[in-house]
C-alpha cells in the first residue's frame, strides 16, 4: 500500500510539474532578454541587477511575467513578453512615476 493518498500523491505531482514548467519557462525569458542584448531599453544602461519586465500597455498585459512563469505555456509567455520592454530599475520607476502622472491628469516632464 502506498504511504501517500491521493491527494498527497496530487500535491507532489503539482508542485514538481510548477518547477519544471518555471525552469522551462526561465530559460525562455534569458533568451529573450539576451535577444534583446541584455541591456535596458530605455538608457541603455548594463546592470548587475536583473532587469525588469515592463508592459508597455497596462491595459493588454495578463499578469507579472514574474508570476506567469510559473505555470504559463511557452506561447503563452512569449505573447506576453512582446508587450514588454526590457528594463532597468530606474528606468521603469521612472515610467511608472510617469504613468500615474498622465493617470492623474498631470503634466510629467520628460526627462
Ligand atoms: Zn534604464
Amino acid at each position: 500500500m502506498s504511504p501517500y493518498n491521493d491527494r498527497e500523491v496530487q500535491a507532489a505531482h503539482h508542485e514538481a510539474t510548477r518547477k519544471l514548467v518555471t525552469q522551462r519557462n526561465l530559460l525562455v525569458v534569458e533568451r529573450e532578454a539576451s535577444n534583446r542584448g541584455g541591456k535596458c531599453e530605455d538608457c541603455g544602461g548594463i546592470h548587475d541587477y536583473r532587469l525588469i519586465w515592463h508592459h508597455v500597455d497596462p491595459d493588454t498585459k495578463r499578469q507579472e511575467i514574474g508570476r506567469g512563469i510559473r505555470n504559463w505555456s511557452v506561447e503563452v509567455l512569449e505573447e506576453e513578453l512582446l508587450k514588454c520592454i526590457l528594463i532597468c530599475d530606474s528606468c521603469h520607476r521612472l515610467r511608472h512615476s510617469t504613468m500615474k502622472g498622465v493617470r492623474a491628469g498631470f503634466q510629467v516632464p520628460l526627462l
